[in-house]
Formats: structure tokens, C-alpha cells, sequence
């Protein structure tokens, strides 16, 4: 059994998807930020899960949540993309 992050699984679930209706880099290194940003911002959703479990974010509540801080980390990141930061 070990503990997993529910938020972090929502993010995850959804990232992808809001990102490829965005015109912003796809980049790994942007996709991490963003999910960074938004994990930081969401208090933490931690459950058990049992060996070979797959764990969906079923919570509904949380799954708004993780979509309106992905909204706000988007704009963050394409605003002022880590990677672009050093070149100029
Ligand atoms: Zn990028």
C-alpha cells in the first residue's frame, strides 16, 4: 500500500487536455511548472492505495478546483515560460 496525492492525480488527468486547446508551448518543462504551480496552490488530497489500485480523482469538488488553478498556472506559465527566462 503506499499514499498517493489525489490533487496530483487530478492534475494530471487533466493537463494534457487543457493544454492542447491552449496556443502554449507543450513543452516538459512547461507541463511541469504548470503542475507545479497548481500543487503548490491546492492543499493536498492524500489517500491510500492498495497495490495495482488505479486511483481516479472521483472527487468532484476537487476536479473544478484542479481545473480553475490549471486555468491560472496556464496563463502564469506562457506568460513568463521558465525556459525563455535565461535568453533574454
Ligand atoms: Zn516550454
Amino acid at each position: 500500500m503506499r499514499l498517493v496525492n489525489a490533487a496530483e492525480i487530478a492534475v494530471f488527468e487533466q493537463i494534457n487536455r487543457i493544454l492542447h486547446q491552449r496556443d502554449i508551448c507543450k513543452c516538459e518543462r512547461c507541463r511541469l511548472d504548470v503542475a507545479a504551480i497548481v500543487l503548490n496552490n491546492l492543499p493536498p488530497n492524500y489517500v491510500v492505495s492498495t497495490e495495482g489500485e488505479v486511483i481516479r480523482a472521483v472527487n468532484p469538488q476537487l476536479k473544478i478546483d484542479v481545473q480553475q488553478e490549471l486555468e491560472k498556472a496556464i496563463a502564469r506559465v506562457s506568460a513568463r515560460p521558465h525556459h525563455h527566462r535565461q535568453e533574454s
